[in-house]
């Protein structure tokens, strides 16, 4: 496949696992590494192939070809100097090659950017992020952050713009936020978004704009 990537996947906790599952649905090429051959065991379906051992012993990880790898995640949560560790030796071992180290917290994602890792995921707060937000409106279904101040929102279509069409509305000038899409039942209805499009009742709509704009716009 043409756009498949190799992925070395370190640690195979409960985010590990969903990583690699996720990343075999995506038909990519995953090597896993666990130091608990039960965990690894439990994921041999899912992955091209998998180690045991321990990602902190440099002998073993230069033995993993590091170099061979289009991307390196560290998903060790709890044990935060395996993680740094880790990255860091990968960082070493790999050169150019892509690190993503995971955080609990602002200070580990803090140290991890500086000893290794390109980019780090921080679970917790993402997904409290998203929660909250999700759950704070009964408008809200869905929610992307894209950097600091922008977002996507899935919303409701507000009553009053049922039957209107963009244009109308005049949304992006009295507003300042794009409508990117349409979906109906949970579907994608419409996705390439003209002046002429007409807002259908009961549907979605994905909005792309600041928060502040977004919120302002639909009272959330
Ligand atoms: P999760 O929150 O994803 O469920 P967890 O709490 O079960 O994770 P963590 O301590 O976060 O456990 O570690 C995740 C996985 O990383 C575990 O399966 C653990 O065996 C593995 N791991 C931790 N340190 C290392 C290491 N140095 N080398 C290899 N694997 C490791």
């Amino acid at each position: 496949m043409k756009y498949m990537k190799t992925i070395l996947l370190i640690g195979l906790g409960r985010f590990g696992r969903h990583v690699a599952m996720k990343l075999h649905e995506l038909n990519h090429q995953v090597m896993a590494v666990d130091q608990d051959e039960e965990k690894v065991n439990r994921i041999l379906p899912y992955v091209t192939s998998a180690q045991i051992g321990d990602s902190t012993n440099e002998e073993f990880l230069a033995s993993l070809g590091v170099r061979n790898f289009d991307v390196c995640i560290v998903a060790i949560g709890d044990n935060f100097q395996s993680s740094l560790e880790t990255a860091s030796l990968l960082k070493e071992a790999g050169g150019e090659k892509k690190v993503v180290a995971r955080a609990a917290r602002d200070i580990q994602a803090k140290f991890l950017l500086r000893n290794g890792a390109d980019e780090v995921v921080y679970p917790e707060r993402q997904i409290a992020v998203w929660t909250a937000i999700r759950y704070s409106s009964d408008n809200i279904s869905d929610y992307i952050a894209l950097g600091d101040d922008h977002a996507i929102f899935e919303i409701q279509v507000p009553d009053n713009w049922v039957g209107k069409t963009i244009g109308q509305l005049d949304v992006r000038k009295r507003h300042h936020v794009s409508i990117l899409a349409i979906k109906q039942n949970g579907h994608f209805a419409m996705t390439v978004i003209t002046p002429e499009t007409c807002l259908p009742a009961n549907s979605t709509m994905l909005v792309l704009g600041t928060n502040q704009n977004v919120q302002k716009c639909f009272h959330i």
